[in-house]
């Protein structure tokens, strides 16, 4: 099948078209600044020639309309007709409680995820906005949602209950979420492919650490734990957000510095982390340029960052009771060699027996195996790919719609 997956911000829109024949991209872009003036759409085709389009897009529907006149383009289109796409997968932030798995679009599931906005006040809207003009330009092609929160509502409430009042929990909605839930439900899967093992009875802790980034407790194929909240904010230090803090400082903070909570929101999701730590950068490679220089912030940037992943890496062990593998993904994950060897330096009471001479040269964008053959627990790195999980659940549903 050929699945269109949709990625919808409030003014952009990134996609790719999928062909879950071979599981290989057919084209992909990107559409920037919808509704700003000298809005660009980004097209790349595999093995075509591509092309940058600069055209004033009012809202989603014009951008949906540029993508699919791109792919259907007599030059440098991939398909002869929209009708050739089966079907279209929608990343949707958050599903509350509501979705535990991916969902056919009808309108009552729409209005559904309408309800949860207060969620996620920035990014549901704008997903509904991708879904809305789609369905408006494809109204015969099966429209599915997969949700960043989905692969996370099995854990147990004792992970998700916060111990707060416990009507934070039954009238405001306040518990544990989670994010990232399609990257870690996908790397999970091929980390069971790579141990040649079943789900059941298969403890799996993945770490995806990129400009956001979150860790997971898996164990028979399922989540039970995982490190960002009610929001992407909690947990590990980010880019630009601070992870766990003593909430106390939050008002402390408030009186000290004169904010109000939305400054206060800006503070620990757009100041703080690396770049708040460093003051260099939230990028992993500028930090890691600057600490090789002798930058003292920035190297402790990267201390506290690993640190506290390793921290996390022991309490998800201890909650999952025992570890079979270690993933790594995302942007950090995937590339930064060095924080990798800082993260799983002294995990060898785990099990754990890392091969660092491989790990220091290791290849990147494929699948590997940074643990010597010896080692209790497997160590690997897997190039996340959530599109591919998109078009996949999206094939799914389609071919029961
Ligand atoms: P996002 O959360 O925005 O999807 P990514 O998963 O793309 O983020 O991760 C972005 C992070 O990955 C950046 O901090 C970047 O510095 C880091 N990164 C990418 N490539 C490398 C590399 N070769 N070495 C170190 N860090 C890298």
């Amino acid at each position: 099948m050929k699945i269109l997956v949709i990625n919808a911000g409030s003014s952009s829109l990134k996609y790719q078209l999928i062909d879950t024949a071979d599981n290989k991209v057919i084209a992909k872009g990107l559409c920037e600044r919808i509704g700003i003036e000298n809005s660009k759409l980004t097209y790349k085709p595999t093995g075509k020639e591509g092309f940058e389009l600069v055209q004033d897009m009012k809202d989603h529907t014009d951008a949906i309309q540029l993508v699919l006149n791109a792919l259907v383009d007599p030059v440098h289109g991939v398909i002869a007709d929209m009708k050739e796409i089966d079907a279209v997968g929608h990343r949707v932030v958050h599903g509350g409680e509501k979705f535990a798995e991916s969902v056919l679009l009808t309108d009552e599931v729409i209005e559904t995820i309408e309800s949860l906005n207060d969620l996620a006040p920035l990014h549901n809207p704008a997903n509904l906005m991708g879904i809305r003009a789609c369905k408006a330009i494809m109204p015969n092609t099966p429209m599915v949602g997969v949700f960043d929160t989905a692969f996370h509502q099995t854990m147990p409430p004792e992970a998700f209950i916060y111990a707060l009042p416990y009507e934070a929990y039954t009238e405001h909605m306040v518990r544990r979420y989670g994010f990232h839930g399609t990257s870690h439900k996908y790397v999970s899967m091929r980390a069971l492919a790579m141990l040649g093992k079943p789900a059941e009875g298969t403890k799996i802790i993945t770490c995806h650490l990129g400009n956001g980034s979150s860790v997971a407790a898996i164990k028979d194929g399922k989540c039970i734990d995982t490190s960002m909240g009610l929001t992407p904010l909690e947990g590990l230090p980010m880019g630009t957000r601070s992870g766990d803090i003593d909430p106390a400082i939050v008002g402390y903070l408030v009186r000290r510095l004169g904010l109000n909570m939305k400054e206060m929101d800006t503070y620990m999701n757009k100041k703080s982390g690396m770049l708040g730590i460093s003051g260099v950068s939230s990028d992993f490679r500028d930090l890691s340029a600057a600490a090789n220089e002798g930058n003292e912030r920035a190297e402790l940037a990267l201390k506290v960052f690993a640190y506290r992943v390793k921290k996390y890496i022991g309490a998800y062990a201890a909650a999952l009771d025992g570890v079979d593998a270690i993933v790594f993904t995302a942007g950090v994950g995937e590339n930064d060699r060095g924080m990798r060897e800082r993260i799983l330096t002294g995990l060898d009471y785990l099990g754990v027996d890392v091969d660092f001479e491989y790990n220091r040269n290791a290849p990147r964008g494929e699948e590997i195996t940074i643990s010597k053959p010896e080692s209790k627990v497997k160590v690997f790195v897997i190039p996340t790919d959530e599109e591919l999980m998109i078009a996949m659940d999206a094939e799914r549903l389609a071919k029961q719609a």
